[in-house]
């Protein structure tokens, strides 16, 4: 099926924040038959392309001189591999929570610690999305994508996507280069659930649930998010907004020392992750408001859209949040989603 290209379309529906600004051009891509044409087109025009999912990790701060193309390339396979494990693969425009469930109903384990990540599968390796203790680098396999320079399709392993904490050479060393079209996970056939993080076992224990069934740990993740986290649909935002800072054990220490209550986790070897929103919170940021931007009021991790907030607005605050925790603990937060023009 051919593709339309249309001009000065607001792109309010197609980002989790509700920024109202406008694309240049748009398309919506459902095929991976279309990517030839969208290439010609950019080239034609002069204009770069932009690939967006569902928009939940994007920061659009004015209008996009640009092709943006919406991913809803579908499709789902699954095959079941001589050593036990089982391969599925997801078209990248199909929506990540729905595909988790739908290979736990399927009896393919190993994404339930991800349940309720919004956006779509062709994203998820981008920043390597993690929750829980699991991260998509734990379960990809391989992937498709289409090479906006050489107009090629190309296959990268999950050694080649060079993973690492929200972090991928897609999103870092390649920005804006490759379309990913499609992701093969190796799933297992027996559910060895992931229990000791985030207060899931605590949970359990509230519940009386000794073992929890697959679909029975998907819900239980996904109320503890609802609790946590605001719904796009109901105040606009990105989920965390910073990064967790990883810094020298030796810097971690030190700040230990002088902030008893500090909290860390042992990265890799060498290394210390913080909690931003700790850091975020303890300089009173939580709950605070300028306009209809704030810091959400139960977790101060992430920035809201109340309504009418530019990307600007938010950016100020990020802004103001990240000279704070630097004066205070002399880290600097990273911003998490990706910030566009
Ligand atoms: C409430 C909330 C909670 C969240 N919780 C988590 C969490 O627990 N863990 C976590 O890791 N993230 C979390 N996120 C962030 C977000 O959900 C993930 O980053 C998700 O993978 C983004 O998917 P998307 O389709 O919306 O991507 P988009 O926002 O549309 O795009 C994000 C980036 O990926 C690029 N991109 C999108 N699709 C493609 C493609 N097919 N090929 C190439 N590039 C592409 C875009 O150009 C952009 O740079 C949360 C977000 C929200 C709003």
């Amino acid at each position: 099926m051919t593709i339309e290209f249309q001009e000065n379309i607001s792109l309010k529906p197609y980002n989790s924040f509700g920024f109202d600004v406008s694309a240049r051009y748009f398309a919506v891509l459902d095929n991976a038959g279309q990517l030839p044409a969208i290439r010609d087109f950019s080239q034609q025009n002069r204009v770069s392309v932009l690939f967006i999912g569902g928009g939940s990790n994007l920061v659009l701060t004015a209008d996009l001189d640009q092709l943006v193309v919406v991913n809803q390339i579908q499709g789902l396979q699954m095959q079941d591999n001589p050593d036990g494990s089982v391969s599925v693969t997801a078209g990248a425009g199909e929506e990540w929570h729905p595909f988790v469930r739908w290979t736990l109903q399927q009896g393919a384990y190993g994404l339930e610690n991800l349940s309720l990540i919004p956006g779509t599968v062709g994203a998820a390796p981008i920043q390597n999305i993690g929750a829980y203790g699991v991260e998509i680098k734990d379960r990809l396999s391989f992937l498709d994508a289409f090479d906006l320079e050489t107009g090629e399709s190309v296959v990268f392993t999950a050694d080649e996507c060079q993973f690492g904490y929200r972090d991928s050479l897609f999103k870092s060393r390649f920005p804006g280069r490759y379309l990913i079209t499609a992701v093969t996970f190796t799933l297992s056939r027996e559910f060895k659930p992931v229990l000791h993080y985030g207060g899931i076992d605590e949970q359990l224990r509230q519940r009386n649930i000794d073992f929890p069934e697959p679909l029975q740990l998907s819900d239980l993740i996904s109320d503890i998010r609802n609790t946590k986290l605001p719904q796009p649909a109901q105040i606009g935002n990105a989920g965390s907004f910073f990064k967790n800072p990883v810094i020298p054990v030796d810097q971690a220490e030190k700040l230990k020392h002088e902030y008893p209550n500090l909290v860390l986790f042992a990265d890799k070897s060498g290394y210390c992750k913080l909690a931003a929103g700790w850091l975020i919170d303890q300089q009173g940021w939580k709950g605070h408001r300028q306009g209809d931007a704030g810091v959400y009021a139960k977790q101060a991790l992430v920035l809201v859209n109340y309504g009418a907030a530019s990307g600007v607005d938010i950016l100020e605050i990020a802004g103001a949040i990240q000279a704070d925790v630097y004066q205070q603990f002399g880290v600097m937060l990273e911003i998490e989603p990706r910030c566009y023009p």
